[in-house]
């Protein structure tokens, strides 16, 4: 009895949003009792990452009514997590992550099931994510988001005329934070703008130039570069700086000051260098409040369609006051990741191995090491040795064969990439289109008919 009154108080405020019709609703919006219990029901979430967005999702998202929620994270729970990755408590250091996050937030709140995943985005199946209506990224990592931006984008497709196919549309919400500054992101993969579209809004770290650490330092941060750019290797020829070497720390931190002092320069503290140096941007679990409160706003207008959803980008600053602003940001049309794929015209005779060879040469792709599938297939695969032996006999065959002779499909690789000198795991989508093949699988057709 007790409960059903925690129950019925808990969806009073969500009951004005899905009982009742309204003037910015979705067109397929019914308010009714039926929506909100199939929601519950049915809806299932994904929810990447654990830490200190990720506490804040889960929560948000069950007390939002939702009640099939899984999340992954690879980490395990450290003592600096505590202050505001709220479901840990200090007998939990050391303990997965998302193990600890589900089932804490599971004791709190009645009905739901949350199902962890304690292992890296890129160990599970692509497969694994379609079961999934959206998925709500915490992530502090630009990789970890372009791949699951890729595996998500990678479900759509396109008909005929290029209009994305409802069904394969797997939407995303993105929330990130950075001490007092966050974002909260809606991502309807060939409507509105994939990560990928927008990466410039994600520039590399800043570098300050050296000249301005040699000569004009205006900032305790110039004061510490310097320090540890430039006056580390004047003075320890050859040794290399070892940022987790506490010794090595100090030594930048009393240079830092040293240099702060000759400049007339305030600010320059041990913790301000330990960030400088490590590049370590505070967490403020405020910030993460707030994201994650939009996201899963978001994250429920998607599910419900009880309102139009946030036009697409939102950004938070907390610095000075409050500042709150919402930016449509517009797709790339030629993006590699949410459009309909890059189109390769092959020959009937490109063989698996010519295919693969020939991904690590395209100019657009640059794809080493690819893996290959198609439909649920997989043609080839790198990894692990079991599969790529199962495999490896479809290397000499024929790409057109293996693909059952049709004139144009689409497949999809996974492999590396690298950009600016560093190597990151992608996945791309292609439209593979076979030269002359045309007549054979009508010629196919007209035989199984
Ligand atoms: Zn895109």
């Amino acid at each position: 009895m007790a409960e059903s009154r925690v129950q019925q108080s808990r969806s009073r405020d969500l009951d004005k949003l899905l009982l009742r019709p309204g003037n910015l609703v979705a067109p397929t919006f019914e308010p009714g009792v039926q929506l909100r219990d199939d929601l519950q029901e049915y809806a299932r979430i994904l929810v990447i990452g654990a830490g200190g967005l990720g506490c804040e999702l889960l929560k948000d998202l069950a007390l939002s009514g939702f009640k099939n929620l899984e999340v992954i994270d690879m980490d395990r729970i450290e003592v600096t997590n505590l202050n505001r990755q709220f479901l840990f408590r200090l007998e939990d250091v050391g303990k997965p992550k998302a193990e600890v996050a589900a089932k804490r937030v599971m004791e709190r709140v009645s009905g739901v099931n949350i199902v962890p995943h304690f292992c890296r985005i890129e160990d599970k199946e692509i497969d694994f994510y379609k079961d999934f209506i959206i998925i709500v990224l915490g992530l502090d990592s630009v990789e970890a988001r372009s791949y699951i931006n890729a595996v998500a984008c990678g479900f759509l497709e396109y008909d005929s005329d290029d209009n994305p196919i409802e069904e394969t549309v797997k939407p995303m919400v993105d929330g990130g934070t950075e001490g007092f500054k966050g974002h909260a992101r809606v991502i309807i993969p060939g409507s509105t703008p994939c990560f990928e579209c927008t990466i410039w809004l994600f520039p590399p770290q800043v570098k300050f130039p050296l000249c301005t650490l040699a000569e004009t330092p205006r900032t305790a941060a110039h004061c510490i570069e310097y320090a540890h750019l430039i006056k580390w290797d004047e003075v320890h020829s050859g040794k290399t700086f070892d940022p987790d070497d506490p010794e090595h720390m100090k030594w930048v931190y009393t240079e830092a000051v040293k240099r702060a002092e000759l400049f007339g320069i305030q600010g320059v503290t041990y913790s301000l260098t330990q960030g400088v140096v490590k590049n370590i941007i505070p967490a403020i679990a405020s910030t993460n409040a707030i994201i994650s409160a939009a996201c899963t706003l978001e994250t429920l207008k998607l599910a419900s369609g009880c309102s139009k959803t946030l036009s697409n980008y939102l950004t938070y600053n907390g610095v000075e006051g409050l500042h709150i602003k919402v930016t449509e940001f517009v797709r790339d049309k030629d993006c590699l990741v949410c459009g309909p794929g890059v189109l390769l015209e092959l020959d009937t005779s490109v063989t698996l191995q010519k295919f693969i060879d020939m991904l690590e040469e395209h100019p657009k792709l640059l794809l080493s090491k690819a893996s290959v599938r198609h439909q649920a297939t997989n043609l080839y695969m790198q990894v692990p040795p079991v599969l790529e032996e199962m495999t490896r006999s479809n290397l000499n065959l024929p790409l057109f064969e293996l693909m059952g002779k049709v004139s144009k499909d689409i497949i999809h690789v996974t492999g590396t990439t690298s950009k600016d000198d560093k190597k990151t795991s992608c996945l791309r989508k292609l439209r593979l289109v076979f030269k002359g093949a045309d007549v054979v699988t009508d010629l196919d057709m007209a035989g199984g008919a």
